[in-house]
């Protein structure tokens, strides 16, 4: 049997076929026959979400084959891409159209379809994540039809495609709103927690891109400042935290060591008090805990399941190695969020249930409503999402 599994291992999968998508066409025939048939299909992206997301015994999709850019329009600043392109392909295509992604994340090993379908982001108060960047998508449904979405044709589903966790269909193309290419310079150093703190309502606002990781075993914090630059790029790439560089040479990071992580998102006036609890937790209950806490900002946007909905946020991440039980360091920092209003990221580790879900995202009954339009027998709902399913 075909086995498939996620980035750290955490998750795996015994289904019963797995495809490596190579066209649209493909993809359409593929869909209409396993919902013949009442199969299950789950698109994969680069298996970088911790969360059970791809699992499924009927047929997981690799979609690294619908690979590369449609077309490009540098006027109206939107590039169109086949969704299985990890966005570290992008960077070079779109640069020598003269653009580049808004913002990008920790990482690019990622597919494009898959980090817009959990809401990825990166870091920076005035920048969104990368769903809110979808202002189109290509579909195939389960009928094996294909649908054309954005804010004009089909806004219901576009809406809820732009953050989709693989539940309406296989998406095949992504068009994503890009700006001109633009050179960063990094910048990092070291501090107390304690010194630290009071600088946060400063030092965030003033930077286009601010993060910081808190290491509870010194109590320190290792800060990341990045700002645009009209100097020149500086190569080779120093080491993270000093490079000078075009946006996609800068923004993302190597994260060699297998881990799985939780995080979640808070209103952002609330995130240091957050922050602030999480250590007091770590210091009195975890402190065997080695893993560094990550603390980011995403501003608001409108996209029906987003961790930002309507709300400029910070993020909070806690990360374990995948060679140790976390669930009881998780369960009790899932806790503090929750307490502080926090929201999960879809594709990392929660432990909430539906009605949970549902209380968090005002947009939750619409999402489910049109996603069940589109697929009536849920052949794009795996084991973990049905028991999410409202009612
Ligand atoms: C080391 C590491 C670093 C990370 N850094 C960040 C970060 O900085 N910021 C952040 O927000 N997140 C981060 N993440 C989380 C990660 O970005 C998300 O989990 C993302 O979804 C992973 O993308 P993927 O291509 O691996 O998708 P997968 O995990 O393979 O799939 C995710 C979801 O997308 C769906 N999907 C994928 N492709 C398609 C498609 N073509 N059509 C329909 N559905 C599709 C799947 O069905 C699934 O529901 C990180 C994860 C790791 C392991």
């Amino acid at each position: 049997m075909p086995n498939w599994s996620n980035w750290s291992g955490r998750q795996q999968a015994t289904p019963e076929a797995l495809h490596f998508l190579r066209s649209e066409a493909d993809a359409q025939a593929l869909v209409a026959k396993a919902a013949q048939s009442g199969i299950g299909v789950r698109a994969a992206g680069s298996g970088h979400s911790h969360a059970p997301l791809v699992p499924d015994d009927g047929v997981i999709v690799d979609t690294t084959g619908l690979a590369g850019v449609v077309s490009i329009n540098g006027e109206a600043r939107r590039a169109r891409v086949w969704a299985g392109t990890k966005i570290y392909a992008l960077g070079r295509p779109l640069h020598d159209a003269g653009l580049a992604l808004q913002n990008q994340g920790d990482i690019d090993r990622q597919a494009i379809g898959g980090a817009c379908a959990t809401g990825t982001h990166g870091t920076g108060i005035k920048l969104q994540s990368l769903s809110a960047a979808v202002t189109g998508a290509r579909i195939v449904l389960a009928s094996g039809d294909i649908v054309e979405c954005n804010a004009e044709n089909e806004s219901q589903i576009w809406q809820a495609a732009r953050l989709n966790l693989g539940a309406l269909g296989i998406v095949t193309q992504l068009e994503l709103r890009v700006r001109q290419a633009y050179r960063l310079q990094e910048q990092s150093w070291t501090a107390g927690f304690e010194e630290l703190l009071p600088q946060l309502p400063d030092l965030t606002p003033a930077t286009r891109h601010f993060e910081f990781f808190w290491y509870p075993n010194n109590d320190t914090a290792v800060i990341k400042t990045i700002e645009e630059t009209s100097a020149e790029a500086s190569y080779p790439l120093a080491e993270e935290g000093g490079r000078i560089g075009w946006s996609y040479e800068v923004l993302p990071n190597h994260r060699p060591h297998l881990h799985t992580e939780m995080e979640y998102s808070v209103a952002a006036d609330r995130g240091a008090d957050c922050l602030g609890e999480i250590r007091r937790l770590v210091q009195s209950e975890f402190p065997e805990v080695r893993w560094p806490v990550e603390y980011r900002t995403v501003a608001a946007d409108d996209v029906w399941l987003s961790s930002a909905y309507q709300r400029p946020t910070v993020t909070i991440s806690i990360h374990q190695d995948i060679r140790e039980d976390e669930t009881p360091y998780f369960r009790e920092c899932e806790r503090v969020f929750l307490a502080f209003g926090g929201r999960p990221h879809w594709g990392k580790v929660n432990y909430l249930d539906g009605n949970q879900l549902a209380a968090m995202h005002p947009r939750w009954q619409d999402w489910w409503t049109v996603r069940d339009q589109l697929d009536p027998k849920g052949i794009f709902v795996n084991a973990y999402l049905r028991q999410l399913r409202p009612g």
